[in-house]
This record gives C-alpha cells, structure tokens and sequence, in this order.
C-alpha cells in the first residue's frame, strides 16, 4: 500500500515549505536542488504538508478506486459519515439530500458518526467522574495518537483507553449487519485512511474517502442534488455526538462539566496547542491536575475538507445541522440504542514507537553554525527559516533534517557571492572579447604583412638569376623559383605552370642521385656545401646547399654554368680568386723575374677589366 503522503518530484519547486511546517520533522530537506524527503515512520498524518505546497507536489492516498472496487463486488455496503458533511456540502439545502445522493453510489445502508461519538463520550463521562488519580488525553483523534505513540511514548499510559467514534461506529454496524458487511467512512481526516488499519475484527472498516474523494465520485456517478429523494440516516441516530467535529464538541456531547472554576478537562486545538499542551502535560500534569482533550484540529480545515478557511461558518453549520437532528430527536429510542451497543468492547491499548531523534554532538552543532556564518553574539534569530532561534536551526540542520539553504541569511549572502561571481564573470568576458578582437586585428594585419613579405619575397626569388630551391628531409621541394625550374629544363617548367614554386615535387625525380644526395648530406649533417660544380643532363650546373632547419629544412642556389651572364660572373671570380690565390706566387715571381711578373699582372687585371665593362647594367 502507497504511504499516507508523498511528494511527487517531477512538480516539487523545492520551496521548503513542507519542511518548515511539517510540526514533527518527517520531512527531510535534500541538498544538491533534490526534492525533500518524507520519513513516513516519522509523519503522524495531520495533512499540514499537503495542504502547505503550493504547485500540489504532495499527494495524499486515494482510496477512489478502493471504495469504487467495494461497491462493484458487494450489496451490503454500508456508509458512516461525519457530521462535518454539514460544512463540507453547504450547498446542499437538506441533509437528506446527500444521505440518498450517498446511497445512490450503491451504498445500502448510511449511518452516521455521531451514535458512535455519543458511546465514546459516554465512556469518557464515565472515566473522568471516576479517574482514580491518573489524568488523561482523549484518544479520538489520530493524528494526537500518533504524535503521543511517536514522540511522547512517556504518555501512552494517559491515553484514554478507548478507540475512537468511528470504529466504535463500525462495531455497530458489524453487530447489526454481521462480519461480513462492508463498511466506507466518510470523514475529513486523512489520518483516519491509516487509524482504520489497524483494525481487522469487528471494528473494521474496510475503505476510508474524504470528502473531496466523495465530491469526485459524485461526479463521475453523476449524482446530483437535483436528481434524488429525500432519505434518512439509518437508526441508530446519534444525539449530541454531531458535534464531534468540533474542538469540544465530545465533551459537550458527553455533558462533561466545562465550568472553568470545576471542570477536570481543558480543552484545546490547533498544531500549536497540540504540540505545546502536551509538552506541558507531560511536565506539569501533577501541578496542573486536569485532562486533556485534545485535537490537532484539521477536520474542518485539511485536506479532507473541498474548501479551506471560513472555519467559523463551517462551526456554524454544524451546530445548525445538529440543532436540526435534535429537533426530531427520540430519546428513548437513543436510550434503548446506548442500551443494545453500550455494552461492546470499546477498549483499545497503545504501541509506543519512538521516533525522536538523539541530540547531535556539540560539535556538529557548532559545525553547523559555523557554515551558516553565526558568530557568537551574531544570531539574527530572523525566524524566517521557520525556527524561533539559530541554534535551533542549526540543531536540526546536526540531525539533516534542514539545509543550510533554509536559512534566509545564508541564501542572502550566497545569492550575493554568486551575483559578484557572475559579475567577475562578465567582466572577465568582456575582457575576452575585447583581447580575441585585437589579436584578430592583429593577425589580420600580420597575415597582410606577411602576405606582402611573401609576394615581395617571391617576386625577388623569381627575378634573381640563379635558381632557388628548398627541401624538406624526404626532399620533397617545399619553394622554388621560375629559374629553378628553367634551369631543370622543359618537363620542369611544364609543371612549375601547374603547379608554381613545384610545390610537393620529388627532387629525386628532377636530379639524379649525385646532385640530390648532396642535399640529404646538408639536411642529415647540416654542414653547407659550396659552390659544387654538378653535370645534369648536359648541363653544368654550380650548387651552393646551406641548411635552413637542422634534419627538416636545407636551400640550394643552382646556376646554369652555360648562362651568359653566370659565365662573364663566374670567370670575373675565378680569375680573381687565382689573383688572389697566386699574388704571393705572382710577387715571387715578379721578384725572380723583374718587371715581366708585372706584365702577367696587367695582363690578368685587362681580363677582369674587359668582363666587367661587358657586365649587363
Ligand atoms: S512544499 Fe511542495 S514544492 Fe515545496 S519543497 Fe515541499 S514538496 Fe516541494
Ligand atoms: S502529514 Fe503532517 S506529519 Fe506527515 S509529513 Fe506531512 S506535515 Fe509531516
């Protein structure tokens, strides 16, 4: 069977709010943005959480399809309604219009709640006239069963020792109509889905509907007010008991004496007033010396009910609805009833189930102060969180009950970091951009200059007369100039048409292995090799190879030796390098010989004289 409540996490905004009013701590806040967590040992069924979240992201259990399953398989059904009905369908102008819209569900037999109060008033009445010292918490209400059985398990022994209207309702019912007779409460409690659990022999009922589950299946019947008779409750009628949705309507309906100067019972209602009065039972019941009577007070304003607030005019409408019963009221019937069902076992005992958590250890708490960022003397104690100081925020966040994220101080100053971060974020993309910009300018314009350095670069390389050529390590050309490839002969230049510069070419394809080896020397030893006279094809060509990057790169001047203008060049520096070479030689000789070394001197001078003047200008 589904919990009693949970949190769909597909529509959770994780809001905390359910953390917050959840007044036991079931429900657990997640960090890391998950939703909260509902600890359902721990939930003692008040609906507050149900109620508090707004995108509806907390269920409770439908029992639609239970109750629908019910009235397909059985014909002796029977319904017992609250009298908070009265509030509940305000629209409706006689009450025994929704008695017969009730039985038109396949309902057979409508009782109402308030005989079974009327019994269990009695019981009280009879208890508290003779209580023997020991003072007690009436018992009628789960959600305050729950909340003593969990977390104040000391107390279990005050509980009134009898079980609640309803199932004392249901016995009633189970005695007139047998076992077998199947029986659905209509009530605005939810935590009645789960207090009828607990109950498998003749106090059983086997399905619970609130009254929105009721509205619902009126609908999908299509039961309307307009279209049904009157009908009555069936007997047995109850009497005062009707006011039993109210915060002493049980006390009322047993004449318990109220009277502030000598009543034995206080009576209470509200979260507040359930958590704090009990808290104050526990400790000072032997100075305050009364009973309590006591309801978390959700009947006419949780979940179970269509429409929230108003609760004035809901309280209205049920004493006018009992003033109502009453007028047609037979006492001695009601007699000869509290006769015939007053002697059934109305006793129930109580299973402590302790769920309060141990206190942390010290350090955890000053841990947890420490991550909010609460000095010693610096507790706002804003109560924004939902707590009255820090500490006991802190306290809880040592048992993971609540996250630091609760706490509105410490969203504040996250948020703040966060905004500044997201701030520093910006500027520092700004900045960026702004830099990406410039260096884009800047290699826009360094690729323009160094467009134009390589177009100069080319146009000089193309126009020298010698042939220019560069390989890589697998001599691949990487650049060549026009001469290089005119100097290679026609298959070259042919290429160079296609392909300029004969980028990619094999240089062993264009030199035989003499002339290409000697750049895979410069490349693998990168030593120069200079001015190497080479045959290719029928040419003399003159190489000059440097390396350019050790093992990657090396160049090569090729010069067609048959060239006019390399020949005049060459044979100005051949003839000078002799001159320069042999003017030692030259001078010995010219000391040996006289003035005829002179004359070979002038002789080799006119040469060069002659070549430089037919130089082209
Ligand atoms: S109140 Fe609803 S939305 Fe907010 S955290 Fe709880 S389940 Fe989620
Ligand atoms: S039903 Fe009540 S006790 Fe249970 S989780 Fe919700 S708020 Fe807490």
């Amino acid at each position: 069977m589904k919990p009693l409540v949970e949190i769909l996490p597909d529509k959770c905004t994780n809001c905390f709010t359910c953390v917050r009013i959840c007044p036991v701590k079931a429900i657990r806040a997640v960090p890391n943005g998950l939703s909260p967590e509902i600890n359902i040992n721990r939930c003692i069924g008040c609906g507050a959480c149900v109620d508090s979240c707004a995108p509806n992201a907390i269920e409770y259990r439908s029992s639609i399809e239970e109750a629908k399953n019910i009235l397909k398989l059985n014909k002796e059904v029977a319904a017992i309604v609250s009298t908070g009905i009265a509030a509940e369908f305000d629209d409706i102008t006689d009450y025994r219009k929704f008695v017969q819209m009730i039985k038109s569900l396949g309902i057979a037999h409508v009782y109402e709640l308030s005989f079974g109060a009327d019994l269990i008033a009695m019981k009280y009445l009879n208890l508290f006239s003779d209580f023997k010292g020991r003072y007690y918490i009436t018992s009628f209400d789960p959600v305050v069963v729950n909340y003593i059985e969990k977390y104040h398990p000391n107390l279990i022994n005050n509980l009134t020792p009898f079980i609640s209207p309803k199932i004392a309702m249901a016995k009633v019912i189970h005695k007139k109509h047998g076992d077998k007779a199947k029986i659905i409460y209509i009530g605005s409690n939810i935590a009645d889905k789960d207090e009828i659990l607990l109950y498998n022999d003749d106090g059983k009922i086997d399905c619970m509907i609130i009254f929105p589950e009721l509205r619902k299946l009126f609908k999908e019947f299509n039961i309307d007010e307009n279209i049904v008779d009157y009908s009555d409750f069936d007997a047995p009628l109850g009497f005062k008991g009707s006011l039993y949705p109210l915060r002493n309507g049980l006390i009322q309906a047993a004449d318990i004496d109220e009277n502030l100067l000598t009543t034995h019972v206080i009576s209470v209602e509200g979260k507040t007033a359930m958590l704090e009065s009990i808290r104050e039972f526990e400790n000072n019941v032997k100075v305050i010396h009364r009973h309590l009577h006591v309801t978390y007070g959700n009947a006419l304003s949780g979940p179970g009910i269509t429409s929230r607030g108003n609760k004035l005019l809901k309280e209205h409408l049920i004493i006018k609805y009992a003033n109502k019963r009453i007028k047609n009221f037979f006492r001695a019937e009601w007699y000869n009833d509290l006769d015939e069902y007053g002697s059934l076992d109305f006793k129930r005992s109580y299973k402590a189930n302790d769920q309060r958590l141990p206190p942390p250890p010290k350090e955890k708490i000053e841990e947890a102060l420490q991550i909010l960022g609460k000095k010693d003397d610096d507790y706002s104690n804003c109560q924004q969180c939902g707590y009255s100081t820090c500490e006991e925020f802190a306290v809880d966040m040592a048992k993971g009950i609540v996250v630091p994220e609760m706490c509105h101080a410490y969203a504040v100053r996250n948020t703040k970091n966060y905004d500044e971060s997201l701030k520093e974020l910006n500027e520092k993309i700004t900045k960026t951009r702004k830099a990406l910009q410039e260096s884009e300018e800047k290699v826009r314009s360094e690729h323009d200059s160094a467009h134009q350095a390589q177009e100069l670069t080319n146009a000089i390389l193309d126009n020298l007369r010698a042939g220019i050529v560069v390989v890589d390590y697998q001599l691949k050309i990487v650049k060549a100039n026009n001469t290089f490839s005119r100097i290679l002969g026609e298959e070259a230049r042919e290429i160079n048409e296609v392909i300029p510069g004969l980028v990619g070419a094999d240089l062993k394809k264009l030199f035989s292995p003499e002339i290409y080896n000697l750049f895979s020397f410069v490349i693998t030893n990168s030593e120069p090799i200079d001015t190497r006279d080479v045959i290719h094809n029928d040419s003399l060509l003159n190489l000059s190879i440097f390396p350019i990057v050790e093992n990657q790169l090396a160049g090569g001047i090729v010069r067609d030796m048959k060239a006019p203008e390399v020949q005049r060049a060459e044979v100005i520096k051949r003839v000078s390098e002799v001159i320069d070479k042999n003017l030692e030689m030259v001078q010995q000789i010219g000391f040996l010989m006289g003035e005829g070394a002179s004359d070979i001197e002038k002789m080799l001078n006119s040469v060069i004289k002659f070549y430089e003047q037919d130089k082209p200008k």
